[in-house]
C-alpha cells in the first residue's frame, strides 16, 4: 500500500496513535476502528474514511491499517483506554465498564499469540490473563494457573514465551509505526 502524503499534524507517531484510540474510545460502534477490528475476521483490507469530524483519527486508522494484523492490535491495545465511564446508574455498577476496543484487541491477540507456545495445549484463559496484564491490567496469574490445574513451571514458562512474543512484536510495532507515519508526512517538521 502507497503512503499517501497528508500535511504534518502530530508531534510524534505516539502522539498519533493515542490520540486516535482515545477518539474513538467515545463512539466505537460507528467508527473506522470498529471495521478495522473486523479486518482479521472479515480479511478483506480496504481504505478507511473518517467519519464527520474524525478526519484526522481516520487519517491514522488508515495508516493503522497497513500494519501487520498483530501489530495494529497490540499498538491499538497498549494506547486506549482499558475504562470508559458508564452511565447505567445500576446499583451494581462500579460506574466504569471496559472499553470495546481495548477488550477486542486483547482478545484477538490472546488466539495470535498461540505460536509462541509452538504445539503445546494452553487454556485461553490463562492466555488472556497473561496478555491483559502485558497492557496493564491486574490479574493474578498464579491463581488462575492454579484453577485451572496447570502444572505452575507449565504456567510460569508459557507465559514468559507470550510475554517475549508480545515484547518483541510490540517493538517490531513501533519501529513500523514510526516509519509509516513519518512517510505519509504525518509528523511535524520540527527541524
Ligand atoms: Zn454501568
Amino acid at each position: 500500500m502507497q503512503a499517501i502524503q497528508h500535511e504534518g499534524i502530530f508531534k510524534s507517531a505516539h502522539e498519533a496513535i493515542v490520540f486516535a484510540c482515545n477518539y474513538t474510545s467515545q463512539q466505537y460502534a460507528m467508527s473506522p476502528m470498529a471495521k478495522l477490528l473486523q479486518r482479521g475476521a472479515h480479511g478483506s483490507g480496504r481504505g478507511l474514511v473518517g467519519l464527520d469530524g474524525a478526519a484526522q483519527s481516520g487519517m491514522v486508522f488508515a495508516e493503522l491499517d497497513a500494519l501487520d494484523y498483530l501489530q495494529m492490535l497490540i499498538l491499538v491495545a497498549k494506547n486506549s483506554p482499558r475504562k470508559e465511564r458508564c452511565e447505567c446508574k445500576h446499583a451494581c455498577c462500579s460506574g466504569w465498564k471496559a472499553n470495546p476496543i481495548y477488550r477486542d484487541a486483547v482478545s484477538q491477540i490472546t488466539e495470535l499469540v498461540m505460536p509462541a507456545l509452538g504445539s503445546a495445549f494452553s487454556f485461553r484463559r490463562h492466555r488472556h490473563a497473561v496478555v491483559d496484564k502485558y497492557f496493564g491490567e491486574k490479574h493474578d496469574i498464579k491463581s488462575i494457573a492454579e484453577d485451572l490445574g496447570i502444572p505452575p513451571r507449565t504456567a510460569d514458562r508459557h507465559a514468559s514465551l507470550i510475554r517475549n512474543f508480545l515484547k518483541d512484536a510490540e517493538k517490531d510495532a513501533w519501529t513500523k509505526w514510526y516509519e509509516r507515519l513519518d512517510e505519509a508526512g504525518m509528523l511535524l517538521q520540527t527541524a
